[in-house]
């Protein structure tokens, strides 16, 4: 299905997000172009959105509980214009939502009036906090973003590149920032560059945001990547950037590519539709059946399936209906109401599947519930053979970074191999994509990706 909700634990709410910012020497409506920017990205988050932009000497924020469609009537008067202002787009969590968890983070400190978004978790964010706790630190959330707040407040060096230097050092795990710091805005990715993030200059303005559909939302801009490690801060006197010390390896994150960026965005150097395209057209190079059809669990599946039937030669067909009013049901408590939710979401098209030996592809198989539902589905509607492939290998380890895997023991491939997977989902067969063909497909070596979910090698300590 689509990307649909995230979180870690309560007390590391999963950043499962998406960032914008604006930046102009002149006063520009900062709402509207920051609107448009989290409407392209509101797939990395819909449980909270928020701006803020700088007014008079200071800064404000507008936060909202829901999408980013709510607050078209207010961002969209064009009624504020302002020269600088960043916004973020939050993932729905089973804990640590709520207003209060909504950014950007506002706050007035020693240091100015500084705003934070933030896209990706902190891993080592429980020891970072215990010291600042320790210290005397209150948080007003449960989020780990406060953390880099009050690394910066805390700081004794002055100047916003030492400062920034100084609260970074330590900080491990996934961050890729908008900060608007009094009448500058600043830009951060980590330096094992776990998540997206891309910068434009275009008609006298600056433009970040986590995707570059985010970007090409307001215009035919030329982007680049913001490099791992990378801090550029825009302001009057212009551009300037400086990169935290490297890291010893890079850690860019493959679920972006094979299941969470928009297709039409380009992520870590490669088109996301072509990726998964060449996923889809791996399995089908591997695969030991000849279907006749090959349908996509929609909308995840859609372009490897498209692969894998190009690949193949075998009819494509949307042999699955998805209703688009239907609510998330990745992030449901019971599995009950997870099943419920799915065949709400999903339907069989009878008149295409009825009597037809079924490939079916999706991108990832977590609990096993949809693709359990899937396969009942078919066959109800009169499908020959169902044979589920999916275009990523076992999902088996939790994630730190800020995607939303539940816990070891939910995960179904650390209870089931793919005989036992298909026995209980009721397919004919099951095959995953192996992690070494994933990876050259990908182009993802193993000291640029992090593949932790599949194999466990996390590049980072957790705390
Ligand atoms: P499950 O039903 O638990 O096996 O989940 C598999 C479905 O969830 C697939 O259709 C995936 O596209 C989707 N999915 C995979 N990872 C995530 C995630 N982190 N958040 C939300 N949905 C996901």
């Amino acid at each position: 299905m689509n990307p649909e909700g995230t979180d870690t634990a309560d007390e590391s709410p999963g950043h499962y997000c998406g960032v914008a910012a604006v930046f102009a020497d002149t006063s520009l409506d900062v709402q509207s172009r920051l609107f448009y920017m989290l409407f392209a990205q509101q797939h990395r988050g819909q449980e909270a959105c928020g701006i803020a932009w700088r007014a008079d000497d200071t800064i404000q924020t507008d936060k909202h509980l829901g999408m980013v469609s709510a607050r078209a009537d207010s961002w969209l008067s064009g009624k504020v214009s302002s020269g600088c202002g960043i916004g973020h787009v939050r993932y729905a969590t089973h804990g640590g939502g709520g207003l209060a968890n909504a950014q950007p983070v506002l706050v007035h400190c020693n240091k100015g009036h500084i705003a934070l978004a933030h896209n990706g978790n902190i891993s080592n964010s429980a020891a970072l906090k215990e010291t600042l706790f320790s210290s005397g630190s209150i948080f007003q959330t449960t989020s780990d973003s406060e953390i880099l707040l009050h690394r910066i407040s805390c700081s004794t060096e002055t100047g916003k590149e030492a400062v920034l230097r100084d609260a970074l050092s330590g900080v491990e795990g996934a961050y890729s920032l908008c900060i608007m710091w009094d009448d500058e805005l600043i830009v951060v990715r980590d330096p094992m560059g776990f998540r997206p993030l891309y910068i434009a200059e275009w008609q006298n303005a600056w433009y970040a945001a986590s995707e570059t559909c985010g970007l090409k939302a307001l215009g035919p801009m030329d982007y680049r990547e913001v490099e791992p490690g990378e801090c550029i801060i825009i302001g009057k006197h212009g551009i300037r950037s400086f990169f935290l010390p490297s890291a010893e390896r890079h850690a860019r994150c493959i679920f972006e590519l094979f299941y969470f960026a928009r297709p039409d965005s380009n992520i870590f150097g490669q088109s996301v539709y072509l990726a998964r395209k060449a996923l889809g057209a791996a399995i089908a190079r591997n695969d030991n059946i000849t279907p006749d059809l090959v349908v996509p669990v929609p909308d995840s599946g859609t372009l490897a399936a498209l692969g894998y039937a190009e690949e193949a030669g075998i009819p494509f067909a949307l042999g699955l209906t998805r209703n688009h009013y239907a609510g998330r049901s990745f992030i449901l408590p019971t599995k009950n109401e997870r099943e419920l939710a799915v065949r709400m979401k999903l339907h069989a098209v009878e008149d295409v599947v009825a009597g037809k030996r079924i490939v079916i592809v999706d991108d990832s198989l977590v609990r096993g519930t949809t693709s359990g539902i899937i396969v009942s589905l078919l066959k109800e509607a009169g499908a020959r053979e169902v044979h589920l492939r999916l275009s990523s290998p076992e999902l088996r380890w939790p994630c730190y970074y800020g995607i939303d895997i539940p816990t070891r023991e939910e995960l179904i491939s650390n209870r089931l191999d793919s005989a036992g997977i298909a026995k209980l989902t009721g397919a004919d067969s099951v095959r995953f994509l192996p992690l070494e063909v994933m990876r050259s497909c990908l182009n993802a070596p193993e000291n640029e990706y992090c593949c932790a979910c599949f194999d466990g090698k996390y590049p980072t300590k957790i705390s």
